[in-house]
């Protein structure tokens, strides 16, 4: 598809169209639901990325992209303002994946899927004249894209390993993802460190991303 034109109001014009491509663009990339979200029912709390710290995740600190670096919920809410519309995604996955140790690799490549899922849309955007399109993904970019053995590198003052794909995920910013979740009429199940995988049906990995 031929790259369009920047216009001053961001490609309004197309914008519905677009935002229904980018659903079924995210259904083609491996996501099991997508739908258009407008930015005013995005709920945004403090206490959702307050529980990256109590209690303390193993990347809080620990990744350039996850609290207690990753902006604040208030800067979402002030963010947000600038937007109108995002697009929503889930992938479906088994219960059992998310109580795999952090270092297996179907379970890297399964959240490392939601980056690039979000990665895609966001470019998809931008080049379609909605240049400001930004996402957010699901768990941390530090056990999902870069070895923790490593380090995050923008945490030591160096350039990001994927800054094309290192996103903070939605939980991390503020946003409550299982309350859009429900919202989308999509189905979810609370899923603590306690939770057995036989009693949760189905887990979910959601991304999001502002398009205009
Ligand atoms: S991808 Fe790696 S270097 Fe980049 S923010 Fe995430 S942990 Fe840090």
């Amino acid at each position: 598809m031929p790259i369009s034109k920047i216009t001053g109001d961001r490609n309004q014009a197309n914008l519905p169209q677009d935002l229904e491509r980018y659903c079924h663009y995210a259904k083609e990339l491996g996501a099991d639901e997508a739908r258009v979200v407008a930015a005013s029912e995005i709920p945004v709390e403090d206490a959702v990325s307050f529980k990256c710290r109590v209690p303390q995740c193993y990347a809080y600190n620990n990744c350039g992209q996850c609290p207690p670096h990753a902006p604040k919920p208030d800067e979402i809410r002030q963010l947000m303002k600038g937007y109108s519309f995002g697009v929503l995604f889930v992938r479906r996955v088994s219960s059992a994946l998310l109580k795999l140790n952090r270092s297996d690799k179907e379970r890297m490549a399964t959240f490392r899927s939601i980056l690039e899922i979000v990665s895609k849309l966001e470019s998809a955007a931008f080049y379609d004249g909605h240049y400001l399109a930004v996402g957010f993904g699901a768990g941390s970019c530090y056990s999902s894209l870069c070895d923790p053995k490593q380090g995050c590198r923008l945490l030591k003052g160096e350039a990001c390993r994927f800054p094309l794909k290192a996103r903070p995920s939605m939980e991390a910013v503020g946003l409550d993802v299982y309350r859009l979740i429900v919202s989308s009429g999509w189905e979810i199940y609370p899923y603590g460190s306690d939770a057995k995988p036989e009693d949760i049906p189905v887990a979910n990995l959601a991304g999001l991303v502002l398009i205009q």
